[in-house]
């Protein structure tokens, strides 16, 4: 079983902060927590979001990512692509790191950062992910972040890339949601966009069995049927958790019962497998 979208480190964003207590402590202590979680979810690889704004010698913010993988087998970093940046020699650093194949992906943060999906300065991120061969990821929907602007994190804005860029791959992070119709619908119509079902839900174990927890699963249930039917295209959803956002355990049982069953080896590893070219 695959979980595509996982955070190891603290993101680093505008507003946001750590994300979780854990993300605060030393590569080993992440590394440790992260094995028991993956091994009693039955998780065999899990990608994790790199750092926005690292240091020049970190282009894409996987270095901390990298340290905690070497004590995690199964664990690879997904480099974040910085539309503040547009130097040559940054793009040289980041080229260099898509070639190595140490990155599975790129993540844009729609949203938290003030840039479209089509500004002009991604477009440079788009043509070396195409080049490379790995997905280009990006937050869309809900933030948790009071400073981000919402209408930069609709899935419509990568409707306009998705035509633009047709030889790179594209996923929609957290279905969009609560636009989780209209991401069905850039899913529907592009060949190449895809979507991970990670971050719907959030919150410790006692969240998910909750009353109110229970209520929100099957609201969510009914979104994900309703997004898979609606794009025809069950083969382009991908399991993720946003782990240590949920319990990686809670949240795979979560989508088990939100996906038809028809569609979970889709899901929790075919689609990743055929997405990342595994
Ligand atoms: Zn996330």
């Amino acid at each position: 079983m695959i979980d595509i979208h996982i955070h190891a480190v603290s993101p680093n964003l505008p507003g946001v902060g750590s994300l979780h207590p854990l993300l605060c402590e030393s590569p080993e202590r992440v590394a440790a927590e992260l094995r028991r979680e993956m091994q009693t979810a039955g998780i065999t690889d899990a990608f994790a979001m790199g750092v926005w704004n690292a240091d020049d010698d970190d282009p894409l913010g996987i270095t901390t990512t990298l340290e905690i993988a070497r004590f995690a087998p199964g664990l690879r970093p997904i480099g974040v692509a910085d539309p503040t940046r547009t130097d040559a020699e940054h793009f040289r650093k980041v080229e260099l790191l898509l070639a190595s194949g140490v990155v599975v992906a790129l993540k844009c943060y729609l949203g938290y950062l003030h840039f479209e999906p089509a500004h002009p300065n991604y477009r440079r991120y788009y043509e070396l992910a195409a080049k490379y061969r790995v997905p280009v990821m990006f937050h869309t929907g809900d933030t948790y972040s009071p400073r981000a602007k919402l209408k930069y994190a609709h899935p419509l804005g990568v409707d306009e890339v998705a035509v633009d860029h047709p030889d790179c791959r594209f996923v929609l992070c957290h279905l969009g949601n609560p636009w989780t119709t209209d991401a069905a619908e850039v899913i529907y119509k592009n060949m190449n966009v895809w979507a991970d079902l990670s971050g719907l839900m959030v919150g410790d174990e006692g969240a998910f069995v909750s009353e109110e927890g229970r209520e929100a699963t099957s609201e969510l249930a009914h979104a994900i049927q309703h997004a898979m039917k609606y794009s025809e295209r069950p083969n382009r959803f991908v399991y993720g958790s946003d782990w240590p956002l949920a319990p990686m355990t809670s949240y795979r049982e979560f989508v088990k019962e939100a996906v038809p069953p028809q569609h979970h080896d889709l899901v929790f590893d075919y689609n990743a497998r055929t997405l990342f070219r595994l």
